[in-house]
């Protein structure tokens, strides 16, 4: 027998072509020897050209599968993808209330606020990104947006170092204890740098970018290996270095498959 591991519980949406949403965090939590755990919220019909539609699951069964987890196996951090409607975003909010997960419970929460894919098909009905600012925010130990969500969540487009320290602090007035603005849509810059804060410390982690166009599923593994580190009883500037880390080379190790953009790969 094994001793028994930390735990990371992921509330997102089913991806069939297994890249991005609950198949890269059960991926990520597994390379990072946590047990993962999932809440479903939607199911995407998707492949590598991009999502074809989405059907979301009744409320009440992403909150039981919340509850059913939390109260018997426990969670030690968790982690939200795509939502998909303002009714799921405001019950699963609840719901951390209720089960004590959440800055304000001790239990980390990352809300990596999915609003699109990469092929910019929708992810979130638009109604939503409000419920994500009020209900979601202020529970979250760390909110990991890229710059088109920053731009959805307060009109900030950011174009460089400064513009991304104003994001920051934008996003830092909703609620959430720390914000990791993500630079890797920042075309520009041969860097690929990502300002991490609290409001008060701003941290620059330079990383490499690498010349791939596979990077289906980027964004859900770093909150996915960011929230295993939190698990397992990192601080969120470690947690978010062992990430960033984390990511770099899963990226630098994606792979083609499909016609179009191919995932980035936790296996290595
Ligand atoms: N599908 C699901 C279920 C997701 O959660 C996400 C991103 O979070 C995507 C697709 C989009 O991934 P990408 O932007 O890497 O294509």
């Amino acid at each position: 027998m094994s001793p028994t591991p930390r735990t990371a519980l992921t509330i997102a949406g089913s991806d069939s072509g297994g890249g991005a949403g609950i198949q890269a965090d059960l991926r990520t939590f597994f390379a990072c020897g946590v047990h993962g755990m999932t809440a479903i919220t939607a199911v995407t019909v998707q492949n590598s050209l991009g999502v074809q539609g989405f059907t979301e699951i009744p409320v009440d069964t992403v909150t039981a599968q919340i509850k059913a987890v939390s109260g018997d196996m426990g969670v030690d951090a968790a982690k939200t993808g795509m939502l998909a409607t303002a009714e799921i975003i405001e019950e699963v909010a609840k719901t951390f209330e209720e089960v004590h997960i959440g800055r304000h419970a001790e239990k980390p929460l990352v809300v990596d606020p999915v609003a699109a894919s990469m092929h910019g098909d929708a992810l979130l009905r638009e109604e939503a990104l409000e419920a994500i600012r009020s209900e979601l925010f202020p529970r979250a130990t760390l909110v990991t947006p890229n710059l088109d969500e920053v731009r959805l969540l307060t009109g900030i487009t950011v174009t460089d170092g400064g513009s991304q320290r104003e994001a920051a602090k934008a996003l830092i007035d909703l609620g959430p204890q720390w914000v990791l603005v993500k630079g890797g849509h920042m075309h520009g810059d041969p860097r690929c740098v990502d300002l991490l804060s609290d409001g008060v410390q701003f941290v620059e982690l330079s990383g490499t970018r690498y010349d791939t166009e596979h990077t289906h599923g980027g964004g859900d593994t770093l909150a996915a290996a960011i929230t295993a580190s939190l698990a397992k009883g990192l601080g969120v500037p470690d947690a978010v270095a062992a990430g960033k880390r984390f990511i770099e080379r899963s990226v630098a190790e994606s792979y083609p498959l499909g016609g179009g953009v191919g995932p980035v790969s936790p296996f290595w």
